[in-house]
């Protein structure tokens, strides 16, 4: 499957932007899941018959690997802390997607679930493929590196010719270290949107050493990961109307921080997550 996404260009706040539209690639396998996780779509299905992975009830990677494990005919077990009541009657998000397409879930008591998860890479047998929370693995650098030919193949066009700096957000900050690894002569721009800025440089340096390229913006305000804001629903709604849908827990604070801190000509490179925003929206929606 070679897919080589478009790019659009929208204009926010009376600036241009570009967008590379990440999210256009599969419902349930897009934005920076597809880019992540290519090493493993490429891999042959006999090599496993099973994966497993962990982390929270609505996340982007576990529906992703859903659907990757649904294509290769392996079987998926997902480990999780307990889940809401809200979330299991859902009948829209990620969770529900998910189980749809056959992923198993196992719920930890939360006092259990640390210990648990950091003990299931001890008993993998060969079959078996145990995939870190967010897909924060050297095996995404792969797919990344495709990504970044793609761009400099689409950056010869002469409509891209002003594109100085590229933006994506992050939570373990793989696809952002690993675009920039990949893309030494552009700027890349990201933010935290998972804790600290320090927390983030610490994540990325687990996986390689951060290049001078790769440029972390820090938002004035502190934002906690998967809250509520009225600026994050705002400029969601902004965006949908300059032409493209966003999701509502990672692009927000990134828009906002390169509204505010840059001034050049920016890429963004769109990491999907579209399938996460029902729930959200339902959420927004409760609380006013
Ligand atoms: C997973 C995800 C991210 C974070 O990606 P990292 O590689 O973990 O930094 C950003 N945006 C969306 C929409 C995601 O689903």
């Amino acid at each position: 499957m070679f897919i080589l996404s478009p790019i659009s260009k929208i204009t926010l706040d009376g600036r241009d932007f570009y967008i590379k539209r990440d999210e256009t690639i599969d419902p349930y396998l897009s934005g920076n899941k597809y880019r992540k996780l290519y090493a493993l779509l490429q891999t042959p299905k006999n090599t496993f018959t099973k994966v497993i992975s962990y982390g929270g009830t609505q996340s982007n990677a576990m529906l992703a690997l859903t659907a990757i494990c649904k294509k290769k005919e392996w079987e998926f077990i997902y480990y999780t802390k307990k889940i809401t009541p809200v979330i299991k009657t859902q009948k829209v998000g990620n969770y529900y997607d998910a189980l749809s397409l056959g992923m198993k879930i196992v719920e930890l008591e939360n006092d259990l679930y640390k210990e648990y998860v950091s003990g299931l890479r001890l008993n993998l047998d060969e079959k078996t493929l145990l995939i870190d929370q967010g897909g924060a693995d050297v095996k995404a650098r792969e797919g990344l590196e495709v990504l970044a030919s793609e761009l400099r193949e689409q950056f010869k066009l002469e409509e891209f010719s002003e594109i100085k700096a590229i933006a994506t957000p992050s939570g373990t900050g793989t696809t952002a270290l690993y675009l920039a690894l990949s893309l030494p002569e552009y700027t890349i721009y990201t933010t935290p949107c998972i804790g600290s800025v320090s927390y983030l440089k610490e994540q990325m340096q687990a996986l390689d050493e951060i290049p001078s390229n790769l440029i972390i913006l820090e938002s004035k305000k502190k934002y906690h990961f998967a809250k509520l804001y009225d600026e994050f629903l705002e400029i969601y709604e902004k965006l949908e109307r300059s032409g493209v849908k966003f999701d509502l827990l990672y692009a927000p604070a990134m828009w906002l921080t390169l509204l505010a801190q840059t001034k050049e000509s920016v890429l963004y490179v769109h990491s999907g997550g579209l399938s996460g925003n029902a729930s959200m929206l339902e959420r927004y929606k409760r609380r006013h």
